[in-house]
């Protein structure tokens, strides 16, 4: 039998309990409401653990004393949701572990609200259940102490965002879901539309065209906590939907861009306890290339990379079939590797890209090199000396199996084994929050499937004013320098924004250099461009990944531990069980019809 909530008031949650509620002004009275989070059966004493959001704390049954709540108290199980009335009191054996380790409950009624099956798995701190089944019952997953520390967490690093903000001047704007594709470089997540036969709206890769439309609306600073929508292929970093803090201002310098990402990153950091000061450090993308082979470089560690292909003469780069440059670094302490891990090495660089790996090991019986008798004693010298390698290192050096017009194609293979040895070597200091600007983008990035340039970012970055000329030499658009950047932290884009193209002339001289029709860019775009002739200010902004955010502070490595609701890497919500089939009456509605794969 079930008892009603009833008249019953929670007192106090659970975890807040400590030694001073037992001989407070309520004589130590307290009623608390929860889920069995364990029972432990002695005979005469009952012990059930009781848990809410806050925590846990110990509540005992004693038959002799309270015969009636003991007897119930037996035919509660785990998960049970119960009310319990009781006296707070010392425990005589405290247990430091808990919270609420200085006290206990010596229960004298127990109401059991609703009972519960018995669940997949237990609710701990440590699970070991799948991930699928996690997310399958993630209700019972929410229960357990650490994803609810996440929620919570995220909750107030939003918070903490929209108060900086607002403080700044910015005004929260919602934008339509319901829209037209956002050239963000994805696909679409399209929705057909009913009353539009034969008609889609796509749901916004960001918001953004309106947010562009805003400043040229005078709002002057605009933010907002929004989703934004990609079909790519997920990784662990990534969400189909995901969460920004986008914001745009009118008349901005690029200082003033970041001085407001830097206040409001400080002052999200300080919610999760971590602390950084302002004035993040800037480097430019073809340093961020050149040094860490990578535009989101993890400035935790050093293993710099250095350019060595002249420690190649021209007969060894033919042997080795090297055609661009090589990039070399220094792992420190690994000249002990043995082939066998050298062999995986070069396993590894062939996974990334490279044409081949070639190693200097600086061991206590002598310098060796896998290359030196292609190159000679004298280049493998200088090759670890390039590379500052010092007694006990292993120079890594690589070249690319492919070179990529427009970047270093060695140099980003070397940036992945940087990271992989950098991890592997312990070089990584955890207590660090290096935050970076990037800035000095290419405006265009070459699109091997495509054969064309296309936009590195999307088509409505800024071009430095001394390149604009170059929109017009098809052979000098790799050259062309962005007013784009990227907030780097500890090896992961936060972010990345822009000074804007505000002027219409402009505008239309980028969609016709990217190869745009007259009749393509006024059915894609023909009502932005109209409004970029109404009096467009100067603008620029940038967005943050809110969940990228979230899993660095909450410490974890997946964005599914932040998100209350998250997809799988299939794109599934294996809870809802979606995406799901719909009724042929549904798809007739739409005018829909399924094509047999
Ligand atoms: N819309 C861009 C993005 O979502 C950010 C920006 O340029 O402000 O990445």
């Amino acid at each position: 039998m079930l008892d009603f909530l009833g008249n019953l008031k929670r007192t106090h949650y659970c975890g807040h309990l400590r030694a001073k509620d037992a001989s407070s002004h309520t004589g130590g009275d307290a009623v608390v409401l929860g889920w069995v989070a364990k029972r432990r059966d002695l005979g005469n004493l009952l012990f059930l653990d009781i848990r809410d959001r806050s925590g846990i704390v110990q509540v005992v049954f004693n038959k002799e004393t309270d015969a009636t709540a003991h007897a119930k108290a037996e035919h509660v199980r785990s998960e049970y949701v119960v009310a319990v009335e009781g006296k707070v009191v010392l425990r005589q054996r405290p247990n430091p572990e808990i919270g609420t380790g200085e006290v206990e409950i010596i229960a004298s009624k127990l109401h059991i609200l609703n009972n519960a099956k018995t669940p997949p798995f237990p609710i701990e701190e440590e699970v070991n259940a799948a991930e699928e089944t996690r997310l399958r019952y993630r209700y019972l997953d929410m229960r357990r102490p650490k994803l609810h520390k996440n929620i919570v967490l995220r909750h107030k690093i939003v918070l903490e965002i929209r108060k900086t903000m607002d403080e700044m001047g910015f005004v929260e704007v919602e934008t339509p879901m319901l829209t037209r594709s956002t050239p963000e470089g994805a696909r679409d997540y399209l929705v057909p539309s009913r009353v539009h036969h034969g008609q889609f709206y796509a749901l916004p890769q960001s918001p953004q065209i309106f947010k562009q439309i805003l400043m040229i609306g005078g709002l002057d600073r605009y933010f907002q906590i929004v989703k934004c929508f990609r079909d790519e292929d997920l990784r662990a970093d990534r969400q189909p939907e995901f969460t920004q803090l986008d914001l745009e201002m009118s008349f901005p310098r690029q200082e003033d861009i970041f001085g407001v990402i830097e206040n409001v990153m400080v002052r999200a950091c300080g919610v999760a306890g971590v602390t950084v000061s302002g004035a993040f450090p800037h480097m430019l993308y073809k340093d961020a290339v050149r040094k860490y082979g990578s535009d989101k470089p993890d400035l935790r560690f050093g293993m710099e990379l250095h350019e060595v292909s002249y420690c190649f003469p021209e007969e060894a780069k033919q042997k080795l079939q090297i055609e661009g440059k090589v990039f070399a670094f220094a792992a420190p302490g690994a000249a002990s590797y043995s082939r066998k891990q050298l062999d995986e090495l070069t396993e590894k660089a062939k996974s990334a890209g490279a044409r081949g790996a070639y190693f200097v090991k600086l061991a206590p019986e002598g310098t060796t090199s896998t290359v030196e008798k292609l190159i000679g004693a004298e280049n493998v010298k200088k090759l670890a000396e390039f590379c500052a390698a010092k007694p006990g290192d292993l120079v890594v050096a690589v070249s690319a199996k492919q070179q990529i017009r427009g970047t270093e194609a060695a140099a980003l293979v070397a940036g992945q084994l940087r990271l992989h040895l950098g991890e592997a070597l312990n070089q990584i200091d955890r207590s660090q929050w290096k935050f970076l600007w990037i800035t000095g983008f290419p405006l265009f990035e070459w699109s091997e499937s495509d054969q064309q340039w296309v936009s590195a970012q999307h088509p409505f970055t800024g071009i430095v004013d001394e390149d604009l000329d170059k929109l017009e030499q098809p052979e000098r658009r790799g050259e062309i320098r962005s007013k784009g950047y990227d907030l780097v932290l500890n090896g992961y884009e936060l972010g990345s924004g822009s000074i804007r193209i505000h002027r219409q002339d402009i505008q239309e001289r980028l969609f016709k250099a990217l190869g745009l029709t007259e009749e393509q860019l006024r059915s894609r775009f023909g009502f932005f461009i109209d409004a970029l002739t109404y009096g467009t200010p100067p603008h620029g902004g940038i967005a943050l990944g809110v969940d990228r955010i979230a899993m660095l502070l909450s410490g974890e490595k997946s964005l599914r531990e932040v998100i209350a609701f998250p997809k799988t890497t299939a794109a599934q919500d294996l809870m809802a069980d979606s995406p799901s089939s719909v009724d042929t009456i549904q798809l007739d509605q739409l005018g829909i019809q399924i094509a047999r794969k």
